[in-house]
């Protein structure tokens, strides 16, 4: 099937031909139609499926297919996303598919200054991709206004409510008008998220792509065993031994992404990382070094990497596992998009053998582990608590409660034997 049997006209199509794809992927097949057709959807998919063009392509061709408005060009599509990253992203893409088409699209976050945003409001434009807090803080001061608003897009909505963003969502939402379309796309589907959807969608049509809670299958899993304190040595020796080019590392925390870069750049390796503390400018920089090679290594942490787009993404390496496994099928959904393969390798502790348990749990397959000659973990070192220390908000339900079977409480008890 081409993009053209979607029923996309033409100015669309020459410019997804522009980027090169000749054939639609299974998300944007359903999706694509459906949109079209009006219809609300709840769309199962994560990051590398080609979701973003999946929803931008349908709604640049409804933008033309109403009658233009006479005046000041008024908000018709009001885009949300988690962070300022993947709203820059999906920004991108609106002007890439749009390209030739008359709209005008603007993107909103904080971490910059709220003037300029304010001004391009002023002049009208059609289409606002925004993290929720900001978009919020410009409709306090009057300088937008959502009750035009023909489609909503709640974009990687899961993530959103791992955010903490389900009041500020809320708030969007009395904003917008009653009637209008709208598209909820979430990797998982916890209960709070099909609470959210049965609030936000009117009878919608269900769309699932990757199966539920299943990490990609294009994507090579591996765990490494080692001891906690070999595991920046062993990361160096990864990254030396096989050569890797490109890599995307998560760590739990800020001062662990500040610390390992540290240490790899201390080895000959390129690495820079990203996380909250860091400025916007720093962090934009960062990842356009990445992109452009000039960066060998990321270091991340979950919320500065969500939504980090790269096309052929090779590596994606999980220093510490996340504490939610759900963290664990995002992260590695970085690796192995849109048709190409990648390598998802976690350096694991005895600390993290539940987390690991847990991940298995979820993705329904035991990955499989290499232990690397001269990082043998040592069986004496019992577990420690893990320190969480990452400084937001989880919810109740995936506090750092290991187990229900009272493994916690010796956890807390357990210390080095030697
Ligand atoms: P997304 O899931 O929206 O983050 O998209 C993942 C990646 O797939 C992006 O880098 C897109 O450029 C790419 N992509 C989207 N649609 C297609 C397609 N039909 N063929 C090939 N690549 C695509």
């Amino acid at each position: 099937m081409s993009f053209k049997e979607l029923g996309l006209i033409d100015p669309l199509l020459r410019a997804v031909k522009e980027q090169g794809y000749t054939t639609p992927t299974p998300i944007q097949k359903q999706a694509i139609p459906l949109i079209l057709e009006g219809k609300d959807v709840l769309a199962g998919a994560q990051t590398g499926t080609g979701k973003t063009a999946g929803f931008t392509l349908p709604l640049l061709q409804i933008l033309g297919d109403k009658a233009p408005q006479k005046g000041k060009r008024r908000v018709r599509v009001l885009v949300l996303t988690p962070t300022r990253e993947l709203a820059a992203q999906v920004a991108e893409s609106i002007k890439t598919y749009g390209k030739y088409l008359p709209f005008t699209s603007t993107v909103i976050f904080g971490g910059v200054g709220i003037n300029p945003q304010i001004s391009t409001l002023r002049k009208g434009v059609d289409i606002v991709i925004a993290t929720p807090g900001r978009l919020l803080d410009l409709e306090n001061q009057r300088a937008i206004d959502l009750s035009h608003v023909e489609c909503f897009v709640l974009d990687e909505a899961d993530r959103m409510l791992d955010m903490g963003f389900v009041h500020d969502i809320k708030k969007v939402l009395a904003l917008l008008p009653k009637k209008r379309q709208n598209l909820l796309f979430s990797a998982t589907f916890s209960d709070d998220i099909k609470k959210l959807a049965d609030k936000l969608l009117n009878s919608p049509t269900l769309i699932e792509v990757a199966r539920r809670n299943t990490a990609s299958e294009q994507v090579e899993q591996i765990i490494y065993p080692v001891d906690k304190a070999k595991k920046r040595e062993l990361m160096v020796h990864l990254i030396k031994t096989n050569n890797w080019k490109q890599v995307l590392i998560f760590t739990r925390t800020k001062h662990g992404a500040n610390r390992l870069s540290e240490q790899l750049n201390k080895n000959k390796i390129n690495a820079a990382a990203i996380h909250g503390n860091k400025s916007q400018g720093a962090r934009t920089k960062a990842l356009a070094d990445f992109k452009a090679g000039a960066v060998r290594v990321l270091v991340a942490t979950d919320i500065a990497a969500r939504g980090i787009d790269i096309d052929q993404l090779p590596h994606v390496v999980n220093f510490e596992l996340p504490n939610v496994p759900e963290d664990y099928v995002h992260r590695i959904g970085r690796t192995g998009r849109a048709g190409r393969e990648g390598e998802a390798a976690s350096l694991v502790c005895v600390d993290e053998h539940e987390l690991l348990r847990n991940i298995e749990k979820l993705i329904k397959k035991k990955i499989p582990k290499i232990i690397v000659e001269g990082f043998r973990p040592d069986p004496t070192i019992e577990a420690e608590p893990i320190q969480n220390g990452r400084g937001r908000a989880r919810p109740k339900s995936s506090a750092p409660k290991q187990t229900n079977d009272g493994s916690k409480s010796r956890r807390q008890n357990s210390r080095r034997r030697r």
